[in-house]
């Protein structure tokens, strides 16, 4: 059955792209946040994006409905009402990737949503079945994690909770082929294929890099060159964004009580100087409106 209605909650990095493809193949979108000029950005955001898909429609989603900006725009509803989630049949959450945040968004929508309705975790790392045990409905949580940028790439991984129930991962199939993008079912464990592997790579690579075994630029360079990589390490931290990194890797130390997922001190002192890659326009690199300058 065809999903018309879904709620984004973190209209971030991730929350953005997730709405505008929501939105782009047709789906009705409740995107919330903390603050209005959270919403703001999101919005000015997504109709760069927008504009931008216009002079290069090679990056566009093949599923994408020839929606106008305006459409697209008035299909997604800015708020910071969560209450304007109680209508919605699916939710994706997208917060900031720090449990105690989550934890608290799940309780409340475990209180506003009807029982039916399916909550997607778009963690990097956290255990799905931790966000199921915060809530009444445990069989109607799962993850969906979506790379980065959404609107483009194809693939997400599905993760199955310890309860998550066969109808919920066939939902979240069921959107996915609605947005146009492929999946593959993983079972639950901290940062699931994808990020337990990517993570501790990015950490290993920043380690290299504090113990001046090359630069940032050679580096990277070496993962392309040498491995057909699409981009490097140091330039994929970036986009994710440094926090995120950080949040990410320090779950699986938690998560594993293993000594391999330390995080690099390099990469805490960048975060606490604010260097969160793209999205503050300084990382491993400098970027200009999203541009990578050096
Ligand atoms: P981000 O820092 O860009 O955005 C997080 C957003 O969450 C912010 O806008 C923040 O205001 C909002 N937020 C914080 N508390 C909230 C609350 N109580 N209610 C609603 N919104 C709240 O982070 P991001 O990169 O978009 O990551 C979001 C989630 O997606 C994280 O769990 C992250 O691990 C995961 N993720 C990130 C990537 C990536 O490449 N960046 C890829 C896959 C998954």
């Amino acid at each position: 059955m065809k999903i018309q209605s879904v709620g984004v909650i973190g209209a971030g990095t991730m929350g953005i792209g997730l709405a505008q493809t929501l939105a782009q193949t047709g789906h009705q979108v409740t995107l919330i946040d903390v603050a209005d000029r959270v919403l703001e950005r999101a919005e000015a955001e997504i109709r760069k994006n927008l504009r931008l898909q216009n002079f290069f429609p090679d990056f566009a989603n093949q599923s994408e409905t020839k929606l106008s900006t305006e459409d697209v725009l008035n299909l997604i509803q800015f708020s910071t009402d969560y209450y304007q989630l109680e209508k919605a049949e699916f939710i994706i959450e997208n917060a900031t990737e720090k449990w105690d945040i989550k934890r608290e968004i799940y309780h409340k929508i475990d209180d506003i949503c009807p029982s039916e309705t399916i909550f997607a975790a778009n963690t990097s790392a956290i255990s799905i079945t931790r966000f199921g045990s915060v809530t009444q409905r445990p069989d109607h949580v799962l993850g969906m994690h979506f790379m980065n940028p959404v609107p483009i790439k194809p693939m997400v991984e599905i993760i199955r909770g310890y309860h998550t129930s066969e109808a919920t991962i066939q939902s979240a199939e069921t959107l996915l082929a609605q947005m146009g993008k492929d999946s593959i079912v993983v079972n639950d464990s901290p940062g699931f294929i994808t990020n337990r592997v990517m993570m501790l790579t990015i950490n290993e690579a920043i380690f290299t890099l504090q113990e001046q075994v090359a630069t940032v630029s050679e580096i990277d360079r070496l993962f392309k060159g040498c491995f057909g990589h699409k981009m490097g390490p140091l330039e994929t931290a970036d986009l994710i964004g440094l926090d995120t990194i950080l949040y990410s890797i320090d779950v699986l130390y938690e998560s594993f009580n293993d000594d391999k997922y330390r995080p690099c001190p390099l990469l805490k002192k960048m975060v606490d100087a604010g260097l969160h890659g793209c999205k503050s326009n300084q990382g491993f690199y400098t970027y200009v409106k999203g541009q990578k300058m050096s």
